[in-house]
């Protein structure tokens, strides 16, 4: 199995583990397989399987340079006790009138840990298999959740340092107390004046700034990615739309075979895109509904081929999908474009040039497994209330944004299909929007005493992330300019 950048000629290729290594390709693509695996699998196989086996099997398939051993040691560490169910992702049944696939079981309670947990594991054996003596400077720019599970996963991983950057005031109050929460001797973690695709592009720049990667490598550090960008991280995100579909097959709800939609809370593209992988793959499905909150620069993409992102930036109440340049979208034009890099190359560079671009009427007609939409703010609240209402169920506003699209689509269409809604987050991670979509009033306070506010309502168990919140102590807020993040990761390089 070999990997190539999505900008690059596809006869200069990468095993996995240098992929993962390297993070993002030196000219700015991202890493794909060069052929796509078609394995042999039978569905009713899968319904036997634990989340650890069906993980296992999925990892195999792309990572073949790694051993069997390295990947179930990595799979056994990652999907252990620091989930809070045993099944890893419970899949609740008919919640007004869909499936919720919950990835939040996790130590930071997002879906972000399914990846984040298994991505340090791949990272420190790949280290051994490409025989690298360097240090891994892991550099993040989150959105919310990326930060925080990126730290979790690499705290005190020996041979690296982790700099997450995160956009000053574009967070909500609980993900800025678990970011700056965060123990180990080798996590910072820094504001930046700006937004998240200020953030990122400063990221993607200082990555591929050649001059820039050769002083840090004189030092012994080579940096890497622990974004959505990172094949390492995408992948195993393939793992629960496996899981989640033998689950529903296991209890009778679908017959296998069935196919069945996924709606997901879009912002950076890496969570659909794990959803399109596995429709590659085999799994039965019919639509992927990808869905945006207010930043709906992607719903119009779906509708009109058209990608523009010279529109007003909103914050908004899901701020993880407050995003107008979605990475992971290029790997998607990559198979639209039947891998011609030129044409990715073309593209991204219209979008760098002018901020926007449009693709072939060809391309657009492969674009048919998707369907975009968007809600608002008051629908994002109306969800809530509309889904605690008829089925005492809380849901946070990221997934929402999913649910909400998902229902005005049933509400027009007569697809009839099974839909599961992708649960990217626990509702403790938004107390404030939560508790006022239910009850119609504010919250007193926001961040953890809104939390205890919400938990009051609610009557259930904190998850034990949250909970450990109220006794950390946690670091003091350090913002710089994006112009300063080279001399920032500068003097924590020196550091050590
Ligand atoms: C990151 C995130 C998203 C968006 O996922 P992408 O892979 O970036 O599209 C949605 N919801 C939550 C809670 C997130 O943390």
């Amino acid at each position: 199995m070999e990997y190539r950048s999505t900008r690059g000629n596809k006869k200069q290729t990468l095993t996995s583990a240098e992929a993962v290594l390297q993070g993002l390709a030196p000219d700015g693509g991202l890493y794909v397989p060069v052929k796509f695996p078609q394995p042999k699998f039978k569905l009713e196989e899968l319904t036997g399987l634990s989340y650890q086996q069906v993980a296992k099997l999925i990892l195999q398939w792309f990572f073949d340079d790694f051993s069997d051993e390295q990947i179930t040691a990595s799979v056994t560490a990652a999907y252990g006790d620091q989930f809070d169910q045993s099944e890893i992702v419970p899949v609740t049944e008919n919640k007004a009138g869909n499936d919720y696939m919950e990835l939040f079981h996790g130590p930071t309670l997002a879906f972000k840990d399914l990846a984040l947990q298994l991505l340090p594991q791949l990272m420190t054996k790949a280290v051994k298999i490409q025989q690298v003596d360097n240090q891994i400077m892991i550099l993040t720019a989150t959105s919310g959740d990326t930060g925080t599970a990126s730290m979790r996963g690499f705290s005190d991983v020996a041979g690296t340092q982790v700099i997450v950057f995160y956009p000053e005031g574009g967070v909500s109050p609980v993900q800025l107390k678990q970011m700056l929460s965060q123990q180990g001797s080798n996590l910072q973690v820094i504001a930046v004046k700006g937004n998240f695709d200020q953030a990122q592009s400063m990221v993607k720049e200082i990555f591929n700034d050649q001059s820039f990667n050769q002083q840090l490598h004189e030092q012994g550090t080579q940096f890497s990615s622990a974004n959505s960008m990172n094949i390492g991280r995408l992948i195993p995100q393939v793992a629960y739309y496996f899981y989640t579909y033998a689950q529903m097959v296991k209890r009778d709800e679908i017959e296998s075979g069935t196919s069945i939609n996924f709606a997901v809370p879009t912002g950076n593209f890496g969570d659909i895109l794990a959803g399109y992988y596995a429709k590659k793959l085999g799994l039965p499905i019919n639509k992927l509904i990808c869905a945006s909150n207010q930043n709906n620069v992607l719903t119009d993409f779906f509708k009109t081929g058209i990608y523009d992102r010279n529109r007003p930036f909103y914050l908004t109440n899901s701020p993880s999908m407050d995003i107008l340049v979605s990475s992971n979208l290029e790997r998607l034009l990559f198979m639209i474009a039947d891998e011609d890099e030129h044409i990715v190359i073309d593209l991204m560079d219209q979008l760098k040039q002018n901020g926007k671009y449009q693709i072939s009427t060809t391309m657009k007609a492969k674009l048919t497994d998707f369907i975009g939409g968007s809600a608002d703010e008051i629908q994002i609240k109306k969800e809530i209330k509309r889904v605690f209402d008829e089925a005492k169920y809380a849901i946070d506003p990221h997934t929402a944004v999913a649910s909400s699209v998902v229902h005005q689509y049933q509400q027009k269409t007569d697809d009839q299909t099974p839909t599961v809604i992708v649960s990217t987050a626990s509702p403790y991670k938004f107390p404030e929007t939560v508790f006022e979509a239910i009850t119609g009033n504010q919250v007193k306070q926001p961040g953890l005493p809104a939390v205890k506010q919400l938990n009051e309502l609610l009557q259930d168990e904190l998850p034990v992330g949250i909970k450990e919140l109220f006794t950390t102590k946690s670091r003091q807020e350090v913002v710089i300019e994006t112009k300063g993040m080279r001399g920032l990761i500068k003097s924590v390089n020196k550091r050590g």
